[in-house]
């Protein structure tokens, strides 16, 4: 990719797209496109359609979708399928329109089914029943990764899908009813600590397992895809992960650890486990030769430390 380029992060205020804007930032990449929500609204085919004949990015990277935890996924099943497939459906159309010569579409480890054979390999796509909690997200996302790689079937296009694996980092969401379950639990030991409370209680059994991804590390693996490979060479989608997961019943200890909480971990079983166990198989991102740098003790330290000094003024601007 040239250097100065016009590369339109969709999603820049995101935990993946800030992580992407930074990392292309550092990449010395000066040509930037962002919008504000409030200004495009890509669930708006004419908003979206006019805002690339303007603009004519070369690339896009399609990180913008409604997100968001178990919780979440569960309640809010109609918006999270419906946005998400008007945004995917909108700016594939329109970067194919615009003559887009490259775009990245992000997906995610939830694409495939809830039994898949451990670690997930990118062939399992599509061979079992997905998990219920987050079904119409995931059918989403599997429309996003068929759109991109359709249009490059029919029309040429050069439109990539990766498939990253649970994501956590600087700039999180920490709302205990909408975020994944690193924030939530890294926020909940937080105030627990702070109240001094005896106990500190997580969802579920303890048993599901999950990998963490950390942002930073995603947007370097995208940029790498992004400056060294074809849609072509990648198949319909790929993985990326960092190959290691855990029980959330060690995620919960080792938060315990980080925030210096000194109560009892307690379980709420009414809560679901949800997909029981969710591991990448990354063999083929190692072997383009890329592997995640932040192992997860590093990244939750520093996504503590942003939390205690960032995230009430980060509150505010919201
Ligand atoms: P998922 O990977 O799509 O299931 O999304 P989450 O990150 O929301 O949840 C991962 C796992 O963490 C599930 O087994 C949840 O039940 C468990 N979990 C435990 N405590 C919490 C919590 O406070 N919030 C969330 N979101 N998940 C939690």
């Amino acid at each position: 990719m040239d250097k100065n380029a016009r590369i339109y992060v969709a999603g820049h205020r995101g935990l993946v797209g800030s992580a992407l804007v930074r990392r292309l930032e550092s990449g010395g990449y000066v040509n930037l496109l962002t919008r504000e929500h409030a200004d495009l609204d890509l669930t708006q085919q004419v908003a979206a359609e006019a805002f690339f004949a303007q603009e004519k990015p070369d690339y896009v990277v399609l990180a913008a979708a409604r997100v968001g935890g178990i919780y979440a996924n569960n309640t809010y099943r109609a918006e999270f399928l419906y946005q998400n497939l008007m945004i995917y459906s909108n700016v594939v159309c329109a970067a194919w329109k615009a003559g887009v010569k490259k775009l990245l579409f992000l997906g995610s480890s939830c694409v495939y089914p809830t039994r898949a054979a451990q670690p997930m390999s990118e062939e399992c796509l599509l061979t079992g029943p997905l998990e219920p909690t987050n079904e119409p997200y995931a059918v989403a996302k599997i429309a996003g990764l068929k759109l991109c790689d359709s249009f490059n079937q029919q029309y040429g296009t050069n439109f990539m899908s990766v498939m990253p694996t649970n994501i956590y980092g600087i700039g999180d969401n920490f709302d205990l009813k909408s975020s994944h379950v690193l924030p939530a639990l890294l926020r909940k030991c937080h105030e627990a600590k702070e109240r001094g409370d005896a106990t500190f209680n997580v969802w579920g059994s303890g048993e599901a397992r999950r990998e963490f991804l950390y942002a930073d590390d995603l947007a370097d693996a995208c940029i790498f895809l992004l400056e060294r490979y074809n849609a072509c060479d990648l198949g319909t989608h790929i993985n990326i992960g960092t190959g290691e997961d855990l029980p959330i019943r060690q995620l919960a200890e080792e938060i315990i650890d980080v925030v210096g909480f000194s109560g009892e971990l307690t379980w709420d079983h009414s809560k679901s486990d949800g997909m029981p166990r969710k591991w990448l198989n990354v063999s083929r991102m190692q072997d383009l030769g890329w592997s995640a740098k932040t192992d997860l003790r590093t990244g939750l330290e520093q996504v503590y430390a942003w939390y205690q000094s960032e995230y009430p003024s980060a509150l505010k601007t919201q």
